[in-house]
């Protein structure tokens, strides 16, 4: 076993995290005729709220709390930042928010 450079190790500064926000309910498409779309999307409508779960992680990291299959995508926020949406328990066992950095 080699310490190699490629691979930092267990984040041990929280404030390094960044936020992974899993999608619950995305939002999806829909059509008022149920025909296809019309090039104006005169008929288009959206249903779903939308509503997602903050995950602590790092770029091209997805936490391993993230179930297979689902949406999610990485940000630039914070995670010891202001989160809008409800964080993860695992993560937040794993990585407590000491400090919101408002
Ligand atoms: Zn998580």
């Amino acid at each position: 076993m080699t310490n190699s450079e490629d691979d930092p190790g267990p984040v041990s500064d929280p404030s390094e995290l960044t936020v992974w926000f899993e999608v619950l309910e995305p939002f999806k498409a829909r059509t008022y005729d149920d025909a296809p779309v019309r090039d104006d999307y005169s008929n288009l409508y959206f249903v779903g709220t939308g509503k997602s779960r903050a995950h602590a992680g790092r770029l091209g990291r997805r936490p391993d709390c993230i179930p297979e299959g689902a949406r999610a995508h990485w940000a630039h926020d914070l995670w010891n930042g202001p989160v809008q949406i409800p964080r993860c328990t695992v993560c937040l066992v794993k990585h407590p928010v000491t400090q919101v950095i408002d």
